[in-house]
């Protein structure tokens, strides 16, 4: 099958890319699940922007000392002068912000934050985002929406990619301009592998989390356009960046996203305990030391988790703040308003990932990586609350927009042999290499620990083959009921 651009995730930063690509190109956007199961989906917080000329150098400042300085300042300078931008534009499709009486959006502030400056939906900001996105994107004429079918590998030579593997699955569901397309009304044959030959191709396809035995992602983000670029040769950034939040809820299930127990709570009093109930720790020390402190306790009393304890904050003010946090745990067995809860440290976000440029371009020629997957820097070593949306859907437009300049400037044009190689390359796929999806995945899922444990020798809470087997055997089980 052939397509103009083949891009990789549903999540807001694939479909912000698609959303920003001239409508007289044919698109081809897949997603691992269905459309709406990503993490732009979970942000609660909301996203920042520039609400006036006289915050910049404050926000700046801001994401820089969260980032240890370590960012690239020309990316956070970027991505702040965008801001207003994408603000617009997803008003444009529908998504509404708090506001105040008077008509003017509200502000909120999170952690690390000199200012309030962030626009929020309630506690379901990434959902409105995204969800709005979703429909405008439903809508297009020239975009193909893929559920259930996965990048496992793209195609290139001397450095130049020229489109990607996919795996159908037989619950591939396949939209256009609303419309439900049969695989071969779609362009595709009847095959599960197929070979996609586009002239562009984006990453889009999140964090990291599936990796880790703890994590607010979601399960199915395993970074598998890691393990392709690892593959190929294609330039890393920082991959040790990974960002860890000291309080989840425990759960016992491997398979289960780690619940968020928001630092808000231990701002209102909450105290953490360790097995003995005692307090061990202040609360209220930044994050990382926080996980350091929760882990190093951990070990010494041979647990899983410690005792975060709700009670300092009276029931009414518990019901009336953390009402979700409450109901999560009422639904493990837990009333906070008479006990602890058991919490852990997850890996939360990835702040490193594929190297890009300014826009958003891999070291490999036609070949783009934007939002969780892709490193531009913005970050640094830690990122500024709130910043992740934005940052994805800055950069997914600066994707969107080089492309077209690189067609403009005739960069991607190619003469009578380069057609011939490319053909040859493309037919010459052997599809019997990609027929073992649990190796394929084992090997990927291998080969990305590998390489943030060599970047960083103390990153050590990925998922061992132990738990692994037992989600297999789980699985196989749920498939014999
Ligand atoms: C609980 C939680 C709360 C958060 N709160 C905030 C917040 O308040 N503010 C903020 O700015 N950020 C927040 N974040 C971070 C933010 O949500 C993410 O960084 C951002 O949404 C990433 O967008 P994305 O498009 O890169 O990835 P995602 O939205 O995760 O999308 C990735 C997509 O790739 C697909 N995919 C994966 N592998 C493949 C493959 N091999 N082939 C095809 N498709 C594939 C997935 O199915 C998915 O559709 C939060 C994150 C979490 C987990």
């Amino acid at each position: 099958m052939k397509t103009d651009i083949l891009i990789a995730g549903s999540g807001c930063s694939g479909l912000y890319a698609a959303w920003n690509l001239p409508r007289e190109k044919q698109i081809l956007l897949i997603t691992k699940r269905d459309l709406e199961t990503n993490d732009s989906f979970l942000a609660q917080g909301g996203m920042c922007v520039l609400k006036s000329e006289e915050d910049f150098k404050s926000y700046y400042e801001d994401t820089m000392k969260a980032g240890h300085y370590e960012n690239d300042p020309v990316s956070v300078e970027l991505m702040i002068r965008s801001s207003q931008e994408v603000l617009q534009d997803l008003i444009g499709v529908g998504a509404e912000f708090a506001r105040k009486p008077d008509g003017t959006l509200d502000y909120t502030r999170e952690g690390g934050h000199s200012d309030k400056r962030i626009v929020y939906h309630e506690d379901v900001t990434g959902k409105e985002i995204t969800s709005h996105l979703l429909e405008a994107v439903k809508q297009l004429e020239n975009v193909t929406l893929v559920e259930y079918t996965k990048l496992i590998d793209i195609v290139e030579q001397d450095n130049t990619c020229y489109g990607g593997v996919i795996r159908k699955s037989r619950q591939t569901r396949i939209t256009r301009a609303g419309k439900t397309l049969t695989w071969a009304e779609a362009g595709f044959d009847e095959k599960m592998l197929e070979v996609v030959e586009a002239d562009v191709t984006i990453l889009a396809t999140g964090g990291i989390g599936g990796l880790y035995r703890h994590s607010t992602n979601y399960r199915h983000l395993t970074g598998d356009s890691l393990a392709i670029a690892i593959r190929h040769g294609i330039a890393l950034k920082d991959i040790n960046y990974v960002q860890i939040h000291p309080t989840t809820f425990y759960s016992e299930c491997e398979e289960d996203r780690s619940f968020l127990i928001s630092e808000s709570v231990r701002g209102e009093g909450a105290k953490l305990y360790d097995k003995h109930m005692n307090r061990f720790v202040n609360e209220l020390i930044p994050r990382d030391l926080l996980t350091a402190a929760i882990r190093e306790q951990m070990a010494k009393d041979g647990t899983v988790h410690v005792w975060e304890d709700m009670r300092p904050i009276s029931k009414e003010e518990q019901t009336k703040h953390f009402p979700n946090i409450v109901a999560h745990a009422a639904e493990q067995g837990y009333d906070t308003s008479k006990e602890c809860i058991p919490v852990v440290p997850a890996q939360h976000y990835f702040m490193g990932g594929i190297w890009v440029n300014h826009e958003s371009k891999t070291s490999m020629e036609r070949l783009y990586a934007v939002g969780e997957t892709a490193c531009n820097g913005v970050h640094g070593k830690n990122r500024l609350a709130s910043n992740s949306l934005l940052e994805s859907m800055v950069f997914a437009k600066r994707a969107a927009q080089d492309i077209v300049a690189d067609e403009k400037q005739g960069n991607d044009a190619e003469d009578e042999k380069q057609v011939a190689l490319r053909k040859n390359l493309l037919e010459g796929v052997d599809l019997q290499a990609y027929q073992d999806d649990s190796s394929i995945t084992e090997t990927y899922r291998r080969i990305v620990r590998e390489a943030i444990q060599k970047a960083d020798e103390s990153s050590s809470d990925f998922k061992d083959e132990e738990e692994y087997r037992r989600i297999q055997e789980r699985k196989q089980q749920i498939i014999a009921k």
